[in-house]
């Protein structure tokens, strides 16, 4: 049976999603090429005689641009069965079945997509598995990254002497134990995480420095789900490449938890620690079910100087509950901390996203407050009661597009959204003054973005012709 595994995207990494199942679906006896939409072509790159195509959606962008390839797929491959498997999948079954995909996989997908293979191969009928949402241990196996574009297409690490390094992705789990209200893990995950073995991982690990990897980023939704896992691999890690630098997502409340780990991360190699703050408003924060508060936020930047690690922290700093004044407060926020140099732009401009099934629909009165589920958005829609607020989004995501594209640096970037959040108070807009933005950080080459709509600009890098009407 031959097999064509698509990425659509998935921030830039080589993504496991592929690599992976490619290796199990060879094991299993069929014929497996991939084919990743963000750095290839969906022409010749998809095998037009293939049996299956297999779309895995990991984010909402992945989605949006599977949503906008299935047309052109099944025009380059007419007798294949289609099927989308990841995160995404589940959440947005019905719209994906109207589109013709006769098998979808969530949560924990690899036995799902060897059940398909069984299926097809015995003749019976497509599309039955069950359950939507697979929460299985998977047998994992070491992932066949060879069917993928090279390492040094995907992101790189810029460091803050301008030098790239080639970027290696790995995860060491999947699924998040926590239900913070907004995140798309939690309505599939609900509160359970998978391990992927450390023999299995840092074998990985191996093959991508020996395919020019130089840092390593791990992507696991929170890196100390298991901290005893993630130390061990670091450990092994460090022992094995004592030159091979990494990054990892932790979650505030962890590194307030664990300064003893963030400090051996921090001699191992680790470079910097992407940490979902999200908001500095403790009412949102609550709201959010984010498990921190602003205090926390300044312990953990407190902890990670002493370990001389740097924070890059992500927001969604426009949510139905934010005001003119609570975002200018971010801003200043931001700038009193010195951490100008380390938040991506774009994270100033994100809007908060509501996929189906979104815990945040359980907030008291939220479900009436938003619009019911747009399958153009992929969301639930919706407008804060302040529509100076929804302007203000708009401003400052056309200005960071425009100003990214202009290559300008991050302090001139944050000046004009600065500018932008106090442009109705005229006279009364107090000077931006700057005691220092912050030393640059090593920085992925590609942002960080997980619950947010994305732009057309930043579905525009895409070799597909995208609706943003
Ligand atoms: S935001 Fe992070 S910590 Fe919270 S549920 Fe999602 S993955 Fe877990």
């Amino acid at each position: 049976m031959n097999i064509t595994l698509i990425n659509p995207y998935e921030l830039g990494r080589q993504p496991f999603g592929l690599a992976e199942p490619a290796a199990l679906l060879e094991q299993a006896g069929c014929t497996v090429s991939c084919c990743d939409l963000s750095i290839q072509q969906l022409e010749p790159c998809i095998d037009s005689d293939a049996d299956v195509i297999a779309i895995y959606i990991a984010m909402h962008t992945a989605t949006r641009i599977a949503i906008e390839a299935l047309p052109e797929i099944q025009k380059i491959a007419p007798g294949a069965k289609l099927c989308v498997y990841g995160l995404y999948a589940p959440m947005n079954a019905k719209l994906f079945r109207s589109l013709g995909v006769q098998f979808i996989i969530g949560g924990e997908f690899e036995n799902g997509l060897l059940e398909m293979v069984e299926q097809l191969r015995t003749g019976q009928a497509a599309g039955d598995l069950a359950p939507l949402i697979r929460m299985e241990n998977t047998a994992f196996i070491l992932p066949d990254r060879s069917k993928l574009p090279a390492l040094s297409q995907y992101a790189g690490l810029i460091m803050p002497d301008g030098t790239r390094k080639t970027v290696g992705f790995a995860e060491t789990t999947r699924g998040c134990k926590y239900f913070c209200r907004h995140c798309p893990v939690v309505p599939v995950y609900e509160g359970r995480f998978f391990v992927i073995p450390a023999d299995i991982v840092l074998a990985d690990i191996r093959a991508q420095v020996a395919a020019g990897a130089e840092h390593i980023s791990f992507g696991d939704p929170d890196f100390f789900n298991g901290p005893g896992h993630a130390m061990r691999i670091v450990r092994a890690m460090h022992d094995e490449f004592p030159q091979l630098s990494f990054d990892a997502t932790i979650k505030i409340e962890h590194i307030v938890k664990y300064p003893d780990k963030i400090h051996e991360l921090a001699a191992s190699g680790c470079l910097f620690i992407l940490a979902a703050v999200e908001a500095v408003d403790d009412d949102i924060l609550l709201k959010l079910d984010k498990g921190h508060t602003r205090a926390d936020l300044h312990t953990a930047l407190e902890l990670m100087q002493a370990a001389g690690l740097a924070l890059a922290p992500t927001f969604v700093a426009f949510t139905p509950w934010t005001t003119l004044d609570n975002y200018r407060e971010l801003l200043q926020h931001i700038a009193d901390l010195q951490l100008i140099e380390a938040v991506a732009p774009v994270q100033l401009s994100i809007r908060l996203l509501i996929p189906a099934g979104s815990h945040i629909l359980k907030l008291p009165g939220m479900a009436a407050q938003v619009g019911r589920f747009d399958p153009q958005l992929l969301g639930h829609p919706w407008r804060n009661s302040d529509p100076r607020v929804d302007a203000l989004q708009q401003s400052v995501q056309e200005w960071v597009t425009q100003a990214e594209a202009d290559g300008m640096s991050r302090p001139d970037i944050f000046q004009g959204i600065y500018q932008r959040a106090w442009s109705d108070a005229g006279s009364g807009a107090p000077e931006l003054t700057l005691d220092g933005t912050g030393k640059p950080i090593p920085r992925l080459s590609e942002n960080w973005y997980c619950c947010a709509e994305p732009t057309c600009e930043q579905l525009a890098p895409f070799q597909l012709t995208i609706d943003c009407s």
